[in-house]
């Protein structure tokens, strides 16, 4: 048990952190090193959010920015590490009969570019994107991600990222440290106390949780990458925090750790 790589998700927020050193990137440096070197990395984004079930097979995955108006700084970042396409087929098995079919076209998104340039700066450890397959309900992804428990002992680290509370039209670009909304910090503290208490189902049917959930979750695309690293969570593992902190007012910057 003890050499089961932990599961992580990661509230990556403003594309701009990718440049910046900060609480947020500070502790995704600090993840990475709590948690044993990984083989490989398989990475939930939440811009990878389309019809199906893909895995990225590209062996030399382009860095992809998807975003714009930004500053051009943020489109000449290049997250070189290479892709694995032994993961991709082991991940296609997995989640057999699930049809999960190999894509060549699609690299690194900024959801995992983002994050793991402060996690990983050499770039050196292969990366794999699976989709989120936005067709599908809540309780499928959850149980996509239990489906990917072996990986957890065979070195690989899953990468969820997202955000717990995403509403970007809501967020506060001139005064990121703005207080919280009321409703924000309502979802997150709930989303946290049902994970302390082990109790899965609720977060499954977030929601549930009302007005409040409607707020944090206006899409589903920054939420389900945490379903994922939930089903990863054994019930009596450990669970941690590693960064906390909502951004302009609206983005929960939460990271859950499992394992
Ligand atoms: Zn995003």
């Amino acid at each position: 048990m003890t050499n089961l790589m932990p599961a992580v998700f990661v509230g990556h927020g403003n594309p701009m952190n990718a440049l910046s050193e900060n609480n947020f990137t500070r502790g995704w440096a600090a993840i990475a090193q709590s948690v044993p070197r990984p083989k490989t990395i398989l990475s939930v984004s939440a811009h990878y959010c389309i019809p199906f079930s893909m895995v990225t097979s590209n062996p030399d995955p382009p860095t992809i920015h998807d975003f714009s108006g930004f500053p051009e700084e943020l489109y000449h970042v290049k997250y070189s590490a290479p892709g694995s396409i032994a993961l991709a087929r082991r991940v296609k098995e997995l989640l057999k009969p699930d049809l999960v079919r190999f894509d060549e076209s699609w690299g690194l998104d900024h959801g995992t570019w983002s994050v793991l340039k402060h996690m990983f700066p050499d770039a050196d450890i292969p990366v794999v994107q699976l989709s989120i397959d936005e067709t599908r309900s809540a309780i499928f992804h959850y149980e996509m991600g239990k489906r990917l428990m072996p990986l957890r002992e065979e070195g690989v680290l899953i990468l969820g990222s997202g955000n717990i509370v995403h509403n970007l039209a809501a967020y506060d670009w001139k005064n990121r440290d703005r207080h919280p909304f009321e409703w924000a910090m309502r979802f997150e503290e709930f989303v946290r106390q049902m994970l302390i208490q082990r109790d899965h189902q609720p977060l499954i049917n977030y929601e549930q949780f009302g007005n409040d959930a409607m707020m944090a979750v206006p899409t589903p695309d920054h939420f389900l990458p945490f379903l994922y690293v939930l089903g990863l969570h054994r019930h009596m593992e450990k669970i941690s925090f590693p960064v906390q902190g909502i951004d302009g007012g609206s983005v929960s910057m939460l990271a859950v750790s499992v394992g």
